[in-house]
């Protein structure tokens, strides 16, 4: 029965699959890293179209990123969010010294590689027979064999049973596209589906898995200060390990007593909350201590959150 699920997914992954990605065509271990890395929360579309090439155009090896400021890794990530990714693809670069250990075992203990990246490395740059375990591979697996609990040890074990050890590149890199063209979350396209005849979760796919309980996400109400004298503004590098590394505004609990011009609103979705926020510009000095003054043109060499890029906006 495998094997025959095997045969057709081959057949269809021929035919159908997208064996044109830059990530695909090539066997640079570095190259797949950051595909996978950048993939991981983003969809290929906007990899492809936004930071993929313009990435390995300004770090064309590990090495490259290993010896550069993590400020010019996290301005070539802007926009692209998750921004602990690009962080933990710095540190990896520094500790193996821009030269990626040549097993899934070893790359494990780079910091932001998962088993599942490992294996992903492994597989496409040295064609080791392991499977990979993303979300979409997660999805077609919870269907296939019909697993209802989001179980990370069961999948790792369903992802041994259906994988093909003789065809790691092809096999990991079909279930890649029949996650994200075919057996889509929402509405899974099974009649067209090189799975059909033997997926145990074809006749009611949405079941599985479990659907989660959707939490409601949080508002945070702020108050951001523009400080700007003359012609330059007051930033502060963020500390803490949301946005670790950006740069920004400074951002207040609601305040009471407001001094300065109203600018305008921002809103600004996080995965984990909803920020809404009155801009207001303030001259002179900001009460925080640490801040630098930069100009206009100066600000746009630095990497901002998507919120302060907001802020930009209203200012400009
Ligand atoms: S048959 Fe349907 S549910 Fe099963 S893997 Fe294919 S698309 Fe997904």
């Amino acid at each position: 029965m495998i094997k025959k699920a095997h045969r057709s997914l081959y057949q269809w992954y021929t035919i159908h699959g997208r064996h044109d990605l830059p990530w695909r065509t090539t066997r640079d271990p570095y190259k797949i890293y950051l595909s996978e890395i950048m993939l991981q929360q983003t969809q290929v579309k906007t990899v492809l179209q936004r930071f993929y090439a313009p990435f390995l155009e300004r770090f064309p090896t590990l090495a490259d990123v290993a010896q550069s400021d993590i400020d010019d890794v996290l301005k070539m990530w802007e926009g692209l969010g998750y921004y602990t990714r690009a962080r933990n693809l710095h540190s990896a670069a520094q500790q193996c010294d821009g030269i990626l250990p040549k097993s899934a075992f070893d790359l494990l203990k780079l910091p932001g590689i998962g088993r599942s990246t490992a294996h992903a490395v492994s597989a496409f740059a040295y064609k080791e027979p392991l499977p990979i375990l993303d979300a979409n591979v997660k999805r077609i697996l919870h269907r296939y064999f019909a697993i209802e609990e989001r179980d990370e040890k069961q999948l790792w074990k369903a992802a041994y049973d259906l994988f093909d050890s003789d065809h790691p590149f092809e096999y990991n890199q079909a279930m890649m596209d029949i996650g994200s063209l075919v057996c889509l979350s929402k509405k899974p396209l099974c009649e067209l589906c090189p799975f059909e005849m033997s997926c145990k979760g074809k006749s009611s796919p949405l079941s599985y898995p479990m659907p989660k309980i959707k939490k409601i996400k949080s508002i945070r109400h702020r108050t951001i200060i523009v400080n700007r004298n003359n012609d330059k503004f007051a930033l502060f590098q963020r500390k803490e390990r949301f946005l670790s590394g950006l740069w920004g505004f400074f951002q207040y609990e609601i305040l009471e007593n407001r001094n300065g011009v109203f600018l305008g609103h921002i809103t600004q979705h996080y995965s984990h909350f909803t920020l809404q926020a009155d801009v207001y510009v303030g001259d002179g000095d900001s009460a925080d201590e640490e801040f630098e003054w930069f100009t206009r043109s100066e600000i746009d060499n630095l990497s901002l959150s998507r919120a302060d890029h907001k802020v930009l906006q209203l200012i400009d």
